[in-house]
């Protein structure tokens, strides 16, 4: 198969990054006998410094015509004085809404090797957990109808949350899709109890669940589910959640893991092509020192093969040189935690997992 994929390095550690998941895409394109053709455009504060605009037009037209988008991160302390819509955060949003994603898909796995890095206690986390938020990203409150107006008790601020049955049943349906691909398990977290708007998202969700027999089906009250993800992170398989529930929940989920540096993410539209990115920033502290930890890339890069194009045996296989590299005890610092020992670099750890691919 041939592929054409947009490489968004961005800033900071970015690239390092990037050009790391695309010697393993490469790597594994060869073992698999596919063609991955890889164009890099600007984003973020490189694109700034070269153009002015943090999203130039090339970048968009250059994601629109690929068959997915591999971002790095955006942002360092060069660009921060800049205001609000020059700055190079300002091109995410661009970006997500040039492709039209409206669903992020955050998994947070902890690894066996790195039950150490968890904030929870070891006869809570047991054999680890893997867990698959799928957070709405483009309704809800963030984007409802906001402002300021005179109330009661003088000035107040208001947002609303909204929520369509097209736009909960299109989130909902990647969801049970996403299940399916997994060990068929959904959790939809909700404030039934208290939103007018929940209520309209759990019936939505019910009535989806009649078309996926073979998926566990259950609801949860958000503040339910942001205790229960602390107590028994095991339970969950895939929970599917608002805009503003799983931008909550999705940093808790990935702070039970331990580190910032495995955490990948992918944001999707309607078509298959997607954007898979890193959850952590630009780490502009460590930028060009060769330190950066490569690994939540290149777990975004396999996301890119599994639900892009389906392509689900290769991104097996670089989950496996993943987990591999761990469990023969190779880190790099950001891993290292407490115990010390010796650090790879960025490029060595892209090495050993190449060795192993
Ligand atoms: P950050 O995630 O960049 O860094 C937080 C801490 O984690 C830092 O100490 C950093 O060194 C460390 N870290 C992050 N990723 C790492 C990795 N792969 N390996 C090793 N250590 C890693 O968050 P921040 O410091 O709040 O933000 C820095 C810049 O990134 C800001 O300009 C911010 O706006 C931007 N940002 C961009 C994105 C994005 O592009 N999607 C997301 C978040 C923040």
């Amino acid at each position: 198969m041939e592929y054409n994929i947009a490489l968004l390095r961005g800033d900071g550690i970015g690239p390092e990054i990037v050009d790391s998941a695309a010697a393993i895409l490469r790597k594994t394109a060869e073992r698999f006998g596919h063609r991955f053709n890889f164009t890099s455009y600007l984003i973020g504060g490189a694109a700034i410094d070269e153009t002015g605009i943090p999203l130039p037009q090339e970048t968009v037209d250059g994601c629109l015509a690929s068959d997915s988008v591999l971002l790095g991160a955006v942002g360092g302390y060069k660009w921060d004085e800049l205001p609000g819509d020059k700055r190079p955060e300002k091109a995410l949003l661009g970006i997500r809404q040039a492709l039209g994603l409206y669903t992020n898909l955050r998994p947070a796995r902890l690894y066996p090797a790195l039950r150490a890095a968890s904030p929870l206690k070891d006869e809570v986390v047991g054999s680890g957990f893997d867990i698959m938020i799928v957070r709405e990203l483009t309704g809800g409150i963030y984007f409802g109808d906001r402002g300021y107006r005179e109330g009661k008790y003088g000035t107040e601020a208001y947002d609303t949350e909204a929520y369509s049955v097209t736009e909960i049943e299109r989130i909902g349906r990647t969801a049970f899709e996403t299940a399916m691909k997994r060990d068929k398990r959904l959790c939809s977290v909700d404030k039934a109890n208290v939103l007018e708007s929940s209520r309209l998202w759990r019936k939505t969700m019910h009535e989806l669940a009649q078309e996926y027999p073979e998926v566990e089906y259950r609801d949860m009250f958000v503040d339910n589910a942001a205790m229960q993800l602390v107590r028994d992170p095991k339970q969950f398989d895939v929970i599917v959640t608002s805009n503003m529930f799983g931008d909550i929940l999705s940093d808790e989920a990935s702070q039970i893991t331990g580190s910032i540096g495995m955490l990948a993410s992918a944001s999707l539209g309607a078509g298959t092509r997607g954007m898979y990115e890193p959850i952590h920033g630009s780490a502009p502290d460590i930028a060009g020192q060769n330190r950066a930890n490569p690994i939540a890339t290149i777990l975004s890069a396999a996301m890119m093969l599994r639900y892009s194009f389906g392509l689900a045996d290769e991104a097996d296989c670089i989950e496996a040189a993943v987990n591999r590299v761990l469990d023969e005890g190779y880190r790099t610092a950001d891993l290292l935690g407490s115990g010390g020992g010796s650090a790879l670099s960025c490029t060595e750890m892209t090495e050993k997992i190449l060795g192993v691919l």
